[in-house]
C-alpha cells in the first residue's frame, strides 16, 4: 500500500493536545507516527504542507446524500466526493431517503453503494419509525446490527412525545442515540423562516425560537425520565442553549450540534447582499429574497448567532455537523413559501468556520476539536477523528488563510443551493486522504514523487 509523508505543516490533533510544525508518516492505511523530522521512505509520496494546517480528517455526524430515491438532489458518489472536496473524510448519512432508511435492506443499499461508489467512510443513521411517520417504531435492533450508528427521522421532529419516550428507551439498549430535529409542529406551523423583524418585514411567515425549545425541554425530560441518550441535531436559539446547559450540569445524557451557517448566518441573509449585483441574490436574481438562506431550522436573529458562537467556544456545543441538504435548483426558484429548505454545506463549511479563527472568536483547536476528536467521541469511536499511530489514517490538509470566491455552479455536490455564493471565503482544503489514500487533492501538481 502507499506510503505518504506530509512534510512541515501544523498539525493539529485536538485528541493529542499536538498543535506543531512536525512531518506525518502514513503507511499501510494507518497513522505512523509525528515526528520535527521524518526522513522520506523509499517510494513514498511527499507532501509539501509548509503554511497549511494538517488535521484529522474531519467527522460530519449530519449529512444527506439523498440515495435512494432522490438521486437528481444528489447520490452516494456526488455527496462523498463534496465531502472529500470539503475535507471530511466519513460522514453520516440521514435516514429521510425513499424508501426511508428503516429497514436493513435500504442500509444495506447505501453501505453497499458507498463501498464501490463513495470517497469517504459512509456511517448511515437509522429512521427512528418506520418510514419516518412518527408512528410506529422502527425496527431498531435490525438496524443497530445492520451498522447504523443513531437514529433520527430528521426532516420531521419525533412529534409523540409517548413514541419518543419509547424510542429513547430502546435505543439506550444498544449504547445509541436518538438524533432529533426538534420543532414542535404547532408553534412551527408552516414558517418560512425565522419569526422576527425580518419575516415582519419581508411579509413572511415566520417561525419562532419556542418552535424549538418546547420540543428540547421534552427530549431533555424523557431522556432524563428513561435513562437515555438524546442528541439535539442543528440548534439554534440562545435558549436552547441554556436548556442543554443546564441538562448537562444535571448530568443528563445530552449532546448537541451546531451547522457552520448557524454560527456564521443571521435571518438578514435571507434579504439577499446588499450592495451585491443580481448574482449575489440567489436564483430569483434581483428578488426581495434568497431561497437559498431558505433552512431548517431558520437562520435565526444576530443574538442567538452570537450564543451559538459562545456555545462552541465555551464546550456546552459538542460538535459542529453540516447539515448538508443538497437540492435541485428547480425546488428554489420559487415563492419563498414554495421553496425547499436545505443548505448544500460541505464544499464551505470550512471556509465559513475560518472566518470565526480568523475574527478570534473561537479559537482554531477548538474548530478542529469540534469536526474530528469530538465526533468521533459521539461515535464511540477511538480510530478516527485522531491522528494518534495506529488510528486509520484519515487526514485534512488545509490552507487556512487562501481566499476563494464561492462559486456554487462549481460544486461537485448536485445541489448548488448556498447562501455563500458569490462570497469570498478564507480557509481552503488542499487534500483529503481517506484510509491512507488521497480522495481529493486541489492540484496534483504540487505534490512531489520522491
Ligand atoms: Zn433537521
Ligand atoms: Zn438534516
Amino acid at each position: 500500500m502507499q506510503t505518504i509523508l506530509i512534510r512541515h505543516g501544523r498539525i493539529i490533533d485536538p485528541s493529542q493536545g499536538i498543535d506543531q510544525i512536525s512531518d506525518l508518516l502514513i503507511r499501510d492505511g494507518v497513522i505512523k507516527g509525528i515526528e520535527r523530522q521524518i526522513d522520506s521512505p523509499k517510494g513514498a509520496e511527499v507532501i509539501e504542507a509548509t503554511g497549511f494546517v494538517v488535521t484529522p480528517g474531519f467527522i460530519d455526524i449530519h449529512c444527506h446524500l439523498r440515495e435512494p430515491g432522490f438521486e437528481y438532489k444528489e447520490t452516494v458518489a456526488t455527496g462523498t466526493l463534496a465531502a472529500a472536496k470539503g475535507g471530511f473524510t466519513t460522514v453520516c448519512a440521514m435516514p429521510n431517503t425513499n424508501p426511508v432508511m428503516d429497514t436493513r435492506s435500504t442500509v444495506d443499499y447505501v453501505l453497499n453503494k458507498a463501498k464501490s461508489e463513495g470517497h469517504v467512510r459512509v456511517l448511515p443513521i437509522g429512521a427512528v419509525t418506520k418510514g419516518s411517520l412518527g408512528t410506529e417504531l422502527a425496527e431498531m435492533g435490525e438496524l443497530a446490527e445492520a451498522g447504523c450508528v443513531g437514529f433520527s427521522d430528521d426532516g420531521h421532529p419525533v412529534a409523540d412525545s409517548n413514541i419518543m419516550r419509547q424510542a429513547l428507551g430502546y435505543a439506550s439498549g444498544f449504547g445509541l442515540p436518538i438524533i432529533n430535529h426538534c420543532e414542535t409542529p404547532e408553534l412551527f406551523r408552516n414558517g418560512a423562516m425565522n419569526e422576527g423583524w425580518v419575516s415582519n418585514r419581508l411579509g413572511l411567515q415566520g417561525a419562532p425560537n419556542s418552535a424549538e425549545e418546547t420540543m428540547v425541554a421534552r427530549d431533555i425530560a424523557l431522556a432524563e425520565m428513561v435513562r437515555g441518550r438524546i442528541h439535539l441535531a442543528h440548534i439554534s436559539t440562545a435558549g436552547t442553549l441554556e436548556l442543554v446547559r443546564n441538562a448537562k450540569a444535571k448530568g443528563i445524557n445530552v449532546t448537541c450540534e451546531v451547522t457552520p451557517h448557524h454560527l456564521t448566518l443571521t435571518d438578514e441573509a435571507v434579504m439577499g447582499r446588499a450592495g451585491g449585483d443580481e448574482s449575489a441574490f440567489g436564483p430569483l436574481g434581483s428578488a426581495a429574497y434568497d431561497t437559498y438562506a431558505k433552512v431548517n431550522p431558520p437562520l435565526r436573529a444576530r443574538a442567538d448567532m452570537e450564543a451559538m458562537v459562545a456555545g462552541l467556544r465555551d464546550g456546552v456545543i459538542d460538535v459542529i455537523a453540516t447539515d448538508h441538504a443538497p437540492h435541485n435548483s428547480v425546488e428554489k426558484l420559487c415563492t419563498f413559501q414554495e421553496a425547499a429548505m436545505g443548505i448544500s454545506v460541505l464544499e464551505t463549511a470550512l471556509g465559513s468556520l475560518m472566518s470565526l479563527a480568523h475574527s478570534g472568536d473561537v479559537p482554531l483547536r477548538v474548530i478542529i476539536d469540534k469536526l474530528t476528536t469530538a465526533p468521533a467521541k459521539f461515535l464511540g469511536r477511538s480510530d478516527i477523528g485522531t491522528l494518534q499511530d495506529g488510528a486509520l489514517a484519515d487526514v485534512t490538509i488545509f490552507d487556512p488563510a487562501a481566499e476563494w470566491v464561492v462559486d456554487s455552479d462549481k460544486f461537485v455536490s448536485r445541489g448548488k443551493n448556498s447562501p455563500f455564493h458569490g462570497s469570498t471565503l478564507s480557509g481552503q482544503v488542499v487534500t483529503t486522504i481517506v484510509d491512507g489514500k488521497i480522495a481529493f487533492a486541489v492540484n496534483s501538481t504540487e505534490m512531489n514523487k520522491n
